[in-house]
């Protein structure tokens, strides 16, 4: 039973408020922060009504938010199996085998993130393989990133993609191989998603919520629905998952502030997100493909200004034209929306923003317009994006797995390049503000090493202090939805979204911060998770 009050005692609390930095104790009522620091009774104790907990001088934050995660692929990740590290393509059949067996027969069993480059047959699953183990069910499964699946042929034909879509590989006699990349990857999955049952979306949006509690967190940034502008060819597809999120968010313990990124008529997608009651579009919607990840069949490059170092024949895919980017943030902006898109490269980042200048210059304002990524900004566009002000939505963790002399980026687009993505300090520097994610499932949920990845950043004149990169995760990220005014920070009637920590990240060596456990989450005053510790 949810008691209506909870005093935490005891504490290190860091409020981020500006009003009173540190506090040793909480009260918090129906929901909300109802005290700070009042004068307790030395021996308070738990009743009826009011639970009392002693952190015995743990650190107390703000609840943590992740600002782009996929939120419906990391829900289905967890109920479905993950086969992230199978080295063999029997791994996957026995996955699958094991999975088939209490997963009712009728209904499509999905699977992820494997990698095909990790097998030792060094090849996909083939169609024949999947129909053998399956029993009948339809089966489909995504190759890490997304941008490549294999399928039985039941799970085909509930897809009913025509064969001459977006080059879908046959065999010699016309026959389907059992695997798509690229456009029509993104097309099926679409689809796929749209077969799946309210039921078994609920129980993967759930799922993420508990997933996510465990590391801090109780606000998320979703990036939901269709994210390729060349998306299907009916303008009234529909991202079903999208309704259902809507419609249950009551019953899914974390903040979703959604970021819708259907694209298949600026119009109409414009009007349905107003039908939706939501106030923001875009989201991760390409503009360009991607930097660090490894390249491969339907993978698209980052839009850089010079060619790659790796391929210099290329420069790169730009997915939107300069016009049609231009009516799209122009409709959004004049719809009264928030705007937001993917911009990895920096041909992509000046793209984005002259659309945004353009919009601003048709009609003044400030709409908190965001950019997911910014992985190699523009220099000479990156000051007015600052002054227009433009948030930057970046994945810290992309700095740690693939920044640095040795590292992706550098092969990709040489150590000079390399040494100029994820520049949080420069943006910083610049009066910029940096919201902090993970771009989940590509990269694990988990703030606390975002907050450490931000702080110890490859190359040391990019790294951040350790209370830049702890706002990046908390105030910053309300202030970017606009809820600023009721979350991001620990005052009187604030939301009580809190992380209870096992260290402190503002006094702890920078090397020691991902070392920091989430001992206990408490969101709108429900704890949502508590470790054995506390
Ligand atoms: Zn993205």
């Amino acid at each position: 039973m949810l008691k209506n009050e909870m005093i935490l005692i005891n504490g290190d609390i860091l409020t981020l408020s500006k009003k009173k930095e540190r506090a040793k104790s909480l009260v918090v009522k129906n929901g909300k922060i109802h005290e700070i620091d009042p004068p307790l009774p030395q021996d308070i104790r738990s009743t009826d009504q009011r639970e009392v907990i002693d952190l015995g001088g743990r650190t107390v934050i703000p609840g943590m938010a992740d600002c782009h995660v996929h939120f419906t692929h990391v829900g289905l990740g967890l109920i479905f199996p993950d086969f992230r590290g199978a080295s063999s393509v029997g791994d996957i059949l026995d996955g699958l085998s094991t999975a088939l067996k209490d997963h009712p027969r009728d209904q499509m069993l999905l699977g992820w993130n494997f990698d095909e480059n990790l097998f030792k047959e060094r090849r996909l699953p083939s169609i024949e393989e999947l129909d053998r183990v399956s029993g009948g069910t339809p089966i489909w499964v995504n190759r890490i990133g997304m941008n490549t699946s294999v399928f039985n042929t039941r799970a085909w034909e509930r897809v009913h993609l025509p064969l001459t879509f977006a080059s879908i590989p046959t065999g010699p006699l016309g026959n389907l191989l059992g695997s798509i990349s690229g456009d029509a990857n993104w097309v099926a999955l679409a689809r796929v998603l749209n077969a799946l049952t309210d039921d078994v979306r609920m129980q993967a949006f759930q799922a993420a919520a508990a997933h996510v509690a465990m590391k801090g967190v109780t606000s998320i940034h979703a990036m939901e629905g269709c994210f390729s502008p060349n998306m299907p060819d009916q303008p009234d597809f529909a991202c079903l998952e999208i309704p259902c999120l809507i419609q249950n968010k009551d019953r899914i313990d974390v903040d979703l502030a959604i970021w819708y990124q259907h694209i298949v008529d600026y119009e109409k997608d414009v009007a349905r997100v107003k039908a939706f009651g939501l106030s923001r579009i875009g989201g991760d919607a390409f503009t360009d493909g991607v930097l660090g990840a490894a390249f491969g069949p339907g993978v698209l490059r980052a839009a850089l200004s010079e060619p790659f170092t790796d391929d210099p024949s290329t420069r790169g895919d730009l997915l939107f034209k300069d016009e049609e980017i231009e009516k799209f943030v122009w409709l959004s902006w004049q719809a009264g929306l928030q705007f937001s898109a993917h911009a990895v490269g920096d041909r992509a980042f000046a793209q984005l923003m002259t659309s945004y200048e353009k919009a601003y210059q048709k009609r003044p304002g400030n709409g908190r317009f965001r950019i997911e990524h910014a992985t190699l900004p523009d220099r000479s566009w990156l000051k007015k994006a600052i002054d227009m002000g433009v948030i930057f939505s970046m994945q810290p963790a992309f700095d740690y797995y693939s920044g640095g002399p040795e590292g992706r980026y550098a092969k990709r687009v040489g150590p000079e390049r390399a040494r100029l993505t994820n520049p949080f300090q420069e943006i910083l520097h610049a009066g910029g503000m940096i919201v902090g994610g993970s771009d989940a499932p590509v990269n694990p949920i988990d703030p606390i090493f975002g907050i450490h990845c931000m702080v110890n950043h490859h190359y040391p004149e990019q790294r951040t202090s350790s209370l830049e990169a702890l706002k990046a995760f908390t105030f910053n990220p309300a202030y970017s939805v606009f809820e600023d005014d009721r979350k991001g920070t620990i005052d009187i009637g604030k939301q009580a979204d809190l992380a209870i920590l096992s260290g402190n990240p503002l006094t702890v060596a920078p090397s020691r911060i991902k070392d920091i456990h989430v001992e206990m989450t408490i969101y709108k005053g429900k704890t949502t998770f508590k470790s054995l510790h506390i």
